[in-house]
């Protein structure tokens, strides 16, 4: 990513000598308007980008004393991107927009990498919104490695109180005193029901929280006051696979002679069957690897691997052709028993 043309006080909507305050509510303001999970106009990113770098360098006292002394163009010539963004603690804004995936600080690796993350975390941002702040409402969700593969979004039907629209929250009705408003009967809230959209980002973990900000419960300052929605990620077992990581496991058992003569094998895969080619000699458990096809690795763009578990199935009765045609092979000493050491 280009350092930003513009000028980091002009990206951020503030004044020249803006306190640190200003700046951060500024920032909290435009991110989330741009975020590009809720924003899905073609240059939100790049304007999301654009507003976290401004406010990286001016969150930060030294960069900001450097930016002012040097001038935007000269600040861009003595500080790289990696640079800008180090120290900038991006789980500070967790609260905001959560992750798209992972980790608080995913939704950031995602859009600039992870070479411009720091490993500084834990410190929870103290905004204005703190106290005012509607709850965030938790739900579970299930799905399958397919989506897990893929990515996707998944709808929710969240349940809401809200402000009752009849009596405004009073709980009152209206003209008759003492009488309660017939909505609500006299709480000031009603319940409603809405569908909220969640994106899967592929490679999302069993347990992983995703977080949808402003969509929990409404709070008393306006839609930025929301709460959030948490979705719990859970994955349903695959009849095919064992997941590990971002990669896959799958067992095929194949026969002794095929063992040890070498074989090839069809191997499922999430999208269409592979075939393996089992070398000579192959031991029970050995795993082999099919590069690429696991599962997308959360936040980057590589994929794991599915590793093939060989078992082998030693014939329980055999012919009689079979039998001594065994006891020949067995007659000409290549198979003495070992032990494992
Ligand atoms: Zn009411």
């Amino acid at each position: 990513m280009p350092p930003s043309k513009r000028d980091y006080y002009e990206v951020l909507g503030v004044a020249k000598g803006s306190s640190v305050e200003d700046i951060k509510k500024s920032y909290r303001k435009l991110a989330l308007q741009f975020h590009p999970d809720r924003n899905k106009a073609k240059d939100a990113e790049d304007r999301f980008k654009e507003i976290t770098e401004a406010y990286a360098v001016l969150s930060d006292a030294e960069k900001r004393r450097q930016y002012d002394d040097y001038g935007h163009d000269g600040f861009g010539s003595r500080y790289t991107e990696e640079e800008i963004f180090r120290g900038f603690d991006p789980s500070d804004l967790s609260d905001l927009f959560g992750q798209s995936g992972g980790g608080g600080e995913n939704w950031f690796e995602s859009l600039f990498g992870s070479t411009a993350t720091t490993s500084r975390r834990g410190r929870r941002f103290g905004g204005s919104f703190e106290g005012e702040r509607g709850r965030d409402l938790r739900f579970r969700v299930e799905i399958g490695l397919d989506e897990v593969a893929r990515g996707g979004e998944v709808s929710i039907r969240v349940p809401r109180h809200s402000t009752c629209p009849t009596c405004s929250g009073s709980g009152l009705a209206r003209g008759r005193r003492g009488a309660r408003c017939p909505t609500c009967k006299g709480v000031g809230q009603v319940r409603s029901e809405s569908n909220v959209a969640v994106k899967i980002p592929p490679g999302v973990e069993e347990g992983q929280i995703l977080r949808v900000a402003g969509k929990g419960e409404p709070g008393l300052d306006g839609p930025e006051a929301s709460g959030d929605l948490l979705i719990e990620v859970s994955i349903r077992p695959h009849p095919l696979f064992e997941r590990s990581g971002s990669n896959l496991v799958h067992e095929v058992i194949i026969p002794m002679i095929d063992a040890a003569l070498g074989c090839a094998v069809q191997v499922p895969t999430l999208s269409k069957p592979v075939e393996l080619q089992v070398p000579e000699g192959t031991q029970p458990t050995t795993l082999l690897r099919l590069r690429g096809k696991g599962l997308p690795r959360l936040g980057q763009r590589t994929t794991g691997d599915l590793l093939v578990r060989i078992q082998v199935r030693v014939p329980e009765s055999l012919t009689a052709a079979q039998r001594s045609l065994l006891e020949q092979f067995r007659a000409s000493g290549t198979s003495r028993p070992s032990t494992n050491r």
